[in-house]
């Protein structure tokens, strides 16, 4: 990909565009790519990555290859920074087509910067992260249909934080038993 839509391009090593299932009904939305995402071109990959699946994704009963995973923003801003709204504007194209084209009956916001995100686009009233988590927002539009969002602590969040994490798999324990309502 060639976009210079924004001035992450700049920086970047590779696009981290997402991957997954492409029929999966789950989608997962982080922030934007790390150090370990830019070198390999994959969401995830890092730390936090690791936690998602062995510990989030499981509580749920998935696999990682069952659900699509990506970010709000395709290019690391340096230093891991969060990504200005400008970014995340340049970017948002790129997103909606990705959901256009999935489909998916659930997203999981991965942390703030995507929570505060899709609930702009959605116009969803935003709370604290604490007050949200685990609940399920249910949005239907024209473009996109029917769809719950379901907004989650960043995995990154749980690396150092027990408390967090323990809160963590109780919210995606509850997700594991909606999503088994889909098929
Ligand atoms: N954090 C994110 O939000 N996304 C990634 O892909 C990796 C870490």
């Amino acid at each position: 990909m060639q976009c210079k839509k924004c001035e992450l391009w700049k920086n970047r090593n590779n696009v981290v565009f997402g991957e997954g299932d492409l029929k999966s009904k789950v989608m997962l939305i982080g922030e934007a790519p790390g150090l370990n995402e830019d070198k390999e071109g994959r969401p995830f990959v890092g730390q936090a990555g690791k936690l998602l699946n062995e510990k989030l994704l499981s509580a749920a009963g998935l696999e990682r290859n069952q659900v699509y995973i990506t970010n709000v923003v395709k290019c690391r801003p340096p230093g891991n920074r969060e990504p200005t709204e400008e970014e995340v504007e340049a970017c948002f194209p790129y997103l909606n087509v990705q959901i256009q084209f999935l489909k998916p009956k659930l997203i999981i916001t991965l942390g703030n910067v995507a929570t505060a995100t899709l609930f702009r686009k959605f116009n969803l009233k935003l709370d604290s992260m604490s007050q949200i988590h685990g609940k399920v927002f249910n949005v239907s539009t024209l473009s996109y249909g029917r769809i719950r969002i379901i907004p989650s602590y960043h995995p990154a969040t749980a690396l150092y934080n027990p408390r967090i994490l323990s809160i963590m798999i109780e919210d995606w324990k509850q997700i594991g038993e909606i999503i088994k309502t889909f098929t």
